[in-house]
Parts: structure tokens; sequence; C-alpha cells
């Protein structure tokens, strides 16, 4: 689809989980509409990350759609933690089932979008225009991979991959590989880079938390028992922070005795996963209970890693716990007990410059043949504004986030008519479930679009005040949590030059969906129409 694009009802940017779900349902409520997708395939995340060891840290069961109960019943997912292989799959199948494949355009970026005389004007990187009266960014929000500015890196003559951006097909990890990086990507590749490498070099700047997975095959018994239970998923989906159950002991830590502390987080340390965080009440908003649970993690490191200063390196300390996203791992502390695998703690030996060959350090050169980097994202608003969107009156909204994202409930921007951002800044990102928030993100703005061609609205647009206010809502959320204590992607403090705003909301995923749904109940408080 190209330049003799007719006037679309709505153009759907990406067609991972949030964009396809978008195409499926707007298509079945009767809107012309169209998606684009940089990649070639369907997936997002899922058809990017495809390094060795890329899997899912929320259990399959869970990561999933669960709008549509005969495709829960249906897919039968193998494993508690899904492998990426498997989600692009369960994508792939999402979109062929749904006749979506002829209403997308692959391999084709939107590079810019600006709003003009109530039309949305958008150039492809093809040189094609496209326009359409509303636009729906579903271009996820940890999409925009980062490289930093490691000097020399370009002078590298081995092979430089980067986990979120990673080749199709068979990679050749043997040799001497390097990862830069130990965030959930580098956590879950090292051990799999292991396997093959004849050695592998892990330089770490900052030691992470990590959970043991204990991935292990679905059983029949287990997918019946979750279709038996999906009423109650579709209830939790709305009831609870997260938008699936996690169940505590619903204690403090610091009213737990000791032994009690130990039980309770040694039986969710054996179960694996990241529940473990939620065991006490106040693990999250009291940094000496955070303290508690932190030492916990630090003495597991401790009693893996058999070498003391490699230990000492692994060993997470001078942030609270939870407040960067908890890793899970499999094997990943075990790695660094393997005599060809050999860790650098930039922190005392830093990054002088990447050479030719390898990595020069301040206390020496490390040999490599290729060079990992699991460097992250520019996450949440980097996807958004590498697309190039201006709204009325020409306005950036790279200008408008100059000081951070401002957003009215993460869904919709002031001086942007008819956008609608699925996951955006100020929703709850990655603070719940991904999937839950994107079908509640999908049906709210469907449900707005069918409001308003019912109405004979042509613009719809957040107003300054009502964003005012959410914006002001979201911080003081943070502000009540451990989150603004520690630099982290979701502040934006990975990337230089970025402004330092807590962008998601931390009020959970079931207080958000009620605000959504006050403000369409009462008539789209907040937004503007004519
Ligand atoms: P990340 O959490 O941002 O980790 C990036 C890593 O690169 C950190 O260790 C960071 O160190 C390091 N780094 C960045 N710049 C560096 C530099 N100039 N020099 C040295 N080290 C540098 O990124 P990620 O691991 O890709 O994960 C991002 C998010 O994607 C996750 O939090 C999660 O939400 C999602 N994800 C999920 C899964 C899953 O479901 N299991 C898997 C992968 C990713 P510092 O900490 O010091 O900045």
């Amino acid at each position: 689809m190209g330049a003799d694009t007719g006037l679309l009802d709505v153009v759907v940017v990406g067609a991972g989980f949030s964009g396809l779900y978008a195409l499926d349902r707007l298509r079945a409520h009767g809107f012309a509409c169209h998606a684009y997708e940089a990649a070639g395939g369907v997936g997002g995340t899922w058809y990017w990350n495809r390094y060795p060891g890329a899997r899912c840290d929320v259990a399959s069961l869970d990561y999933c759609y669960l709008h549509d109960r005969d495709l829960y019943r249906s897919w039968a997912w193998t494993e508690r933690f899904a492998s990426q292989p498997e989600i692009l799959r369960y994508a792939e199948h999402f979109a062929q089932s749904r006749g979506l494949y002829p209403h997308i355009t692959f391999g084709t970026a939107i590079t810019a979008a600006a709003f003009d005389d109530g039309l949305w004007r958008l150039t492809t990187d093809r040189g094609d225009t496209v326009v359409t009266r509303f636009l729906v960014t579903a271009v996820g929000c940890m999409s925009a991979a980062h490289t930093p500015p490691l000097p020399g890196l370009d002078h590298f003559e081995g092979r430089v991959l980067h986990t979120g951006r990673w080749p199709h097909g068979e990679v050749d990890l043997t040799g001497r590989v390097g990862v830069v990086g130990v965030g959930s990507s580098g956590i879950q590749l090292i051990p799999e880079v292991a396997r093959s490498a004849s050695e592998l070099t892990v330089f770490q700047r900052t030691a992470n938390f990590s959970v043991p997975a204990r991935n292990r095959p679905l059983t029949q018994a287990d997918r019946d028992a979750a279709v038996a239970g999906y009423a109650q998923r579709v209830a939790e989906a709305r009831t609870t922070r997260f938008g699936h159950a996690v169940t505590g002991t619903g204690q403090a830590i610091l009213d737990t005795p000791p032994t009690e502390r130990a039980a309770a987080l040694d039986q969710r340390w054996a179960h694996g996963g990241t529940h473990i965080v939620a065991t006490f009440t106040d693990t999250g908003r009291d940094l000496e209970a955070n303290a508690v649970l932190a030492d916990y993690f630090r003495d597991r490191v401790r009693e893996t890693v058999q070498d003391p200063e490699t230990a000492r390196a692994l060993t997470p300390t001078g942030y609270p716990i939870g407040t960067k996203r908890l890793c899970v791992d499999t094997g990943y502390y075990e790695t660094f007990n393997l005599p060809h695998v050999r860790l650098v703690d930039l922190r005392e030996d830093p990054i002088a410059e990447i050479t030719v060959d390898g990595v020069r350090t301040a206390r020496g050169h490390h040999r490599l043949d290729t060079l990992v980097l699991a460097t992250g994202f520019d996450a949440f608003t980097g996807p958004l504004l590498r697309m190039g969107i201006t709204g009325r009156g020409g306005h950036a909204l790279a200008e408008e986030w100059r000081d951070g994202p401002r957003s009215y409930l993460g869904l919709a921007v002031a001086g942007f008519p008819n956008l609608f951002t699925i996951t955006g800044p100020g929703s709850t990102l990655v603070l719940s479930n991904v999937m839950r928030a994107l079908e509640h993100h999908v049906d709210w703005v469907l449900e707005a679009l069918i409001h308003l061609r019912d109405n004979g609205i042509t613009e719809f647009e957040a107003e300054a005040a009502a964003q005012r206010d959410w914006v002001g809502q979201v911080a003081e959320l943070a502000g009540r949590t451990l989150y603004p204590h520690t630099d982290s992607y979701y502040l934006g403090a990975n990337i230089d030059g970025k402004p330092r705003v807590f962008a998601p909301y931390a009020g959970g995923l079931d207080a958000y969906r009620r605000a959504c749904e006050e403000i369409a109940r009462e008539g789209y408080r907040g937004f503007r129409t004519a």
C-alpha cells in the first residue's frame, strides 16, 4: 500500500501484539484501517529480540491474549515461560487466523507524521504518503534499541550484535565473545553464549538482582486448569495491580520473624519467577524493608558463585531491589563458575575504547571475535520520538516532550489531536502485564473511536489541564515508591541527555483502568471534541 492509498479512518503503526489486536478490533468494527510495520514480519519485540535464551519472564498462561476464549483454549503453550520462537509463532498464528496480513505493510517505517487540516499525513521510509483521520501508535515501549556511544565501536573488525536487533538465522557464537550489559536480555543470553563460546567476557557496569525462572514444560493438566480458570483470569485482569494474580503473604517483612521471612522467601525462590518481590507488603515502599529482601538475594549470589571476588562483583549494591526491573534467569550465576567465563567489573575497570580486535579497559585488553551489546532501549518515548510526529501548528512531539513525556492517560497528548498512543508513557507500561494493558488500551481506544463515529465528531484531543493533572498524578504515585532512588530506564537515566522523568503510572493496572473507564463514562472528561 503506497501513495495511492485512499483516505483511511485509522492507521496503526506497528504489528506487535498491540498493533495486531488493534487492527483486528478496528476491522471488526468497520473502520477502514491499515498497519505499517518496520520489521519484515509480525511480533514486534518478539520479532527483533531473537537472541539465544530470549524468553518471557511472565508466565505463558498470563502472557497471551485473553479477549478470545477459543484462542485461549486452543493455543497449547509448551513451557511455563515461553521462548521467543514460540511467542512469535503465537503472534503469527493470530495474524494469520484473523486474516490480518493483507492489511499490514511490512518493511516500512513511518518517518514523519504531521497533523494538518484535520488529517494525519504520514511519510514512510519508502517515500510514500498515507493520509488518515486517526493515528494509533502501537510501537511498543521497548522497541528503540539503544547502542551506547562506546568510543571506537566503529573500528571493531569482528561482529557487533545488539540483543534488540538480533539477526535472523544461525549466528556463530563460537570463539571469543564479549557481552556488554547485564539487564534482562544479557542475563538470559550469557548462559547460552557460554555453551558455544571458547571464551566469554562479560562487561558489567551495574550488578542486577536476578531470580531463577525454574522454567519447566507445561502439562496438559496445567493447561486444562488455566482454561477452567479463564473467567477468573479475565476478572483478575480488571481487579489486580499487575493484571494477573500475584499472591503475597499479606504481611510486612519488618513485622515478620526472621525464620518466617526466610521460609516465605525460600519457598518463592524455589518456585521461581518475579512474584518473589511481592512476598511482603512493605519492600516496595520502605528502604529498611527493601534492604532485608535485597540481602536475601545477595546471599543467594554468594552461595552460588565460587570465586569470592567474582561473587562480590556480581552482588548488587547501592540501589533498592525492584527499582530496576528484576531479572529472571536460568543458570546465570552458575555460568561464572565455568573456567572460560570472566567478569569485568566496569565500575573498577571501565571501558577505555573498543579496538579493532576487542575491548580495552583501564586494566587490560580483551580480545574478541564477537561483541554483543545487551545495552537495552530508549524506553517508552524513544519509539514515538523516532517517528517524527508533529501536531497542531507544526509543533513537534520531540519539542513537547523536551522536559519529559506529558500525556493524558498515556493514550493521548494535548496538541496532537486524533492520535492514540497504545502503551504510551503515563500508562502502566512495564509495571503491569503488558498483554493485559494493551488489550485494555485497544478496547478503550476502539470505544472512543466508535463514540466519535456515532456522534459525528471529527476531532478528539486531550485538554492541557487534564493532561497536567494526569502527569501530576503519575509523578505523585512514583514519589510514593522507591523507584526514583535508582538510575534506570524507567526514569530515562540510561540515555545520555534524556530528561529524568519517571514515565510509568505506578498506581496499578486496576486503578489505571478505573480512571480510564470513569473518564469515558463522563463523556470523555478532559478531551476536547469538535
Ligand atoms: P536494560 O535492562 O536497560 O539493561 C541494559 C544493560 O546494559 C545494563 O546492564 C546497563 O548497565 C548496560 N549498559 C548500558 N549502557 C552501557 C554502557 N555504556 N557501558 C556498559 N554497560 C552499559 O536492557 P535489557 O536487558 O535489554 O532489558 C530491557 C527491558 O526489556 C527489560 O527490563 C524488560 O522489561 C524487557 N525484557 C524482558 C525480557 C523478559 O521478558 N525476560 C527479556 C529481555 C528484556 P547499567 O545498569 O549500569 O545502566
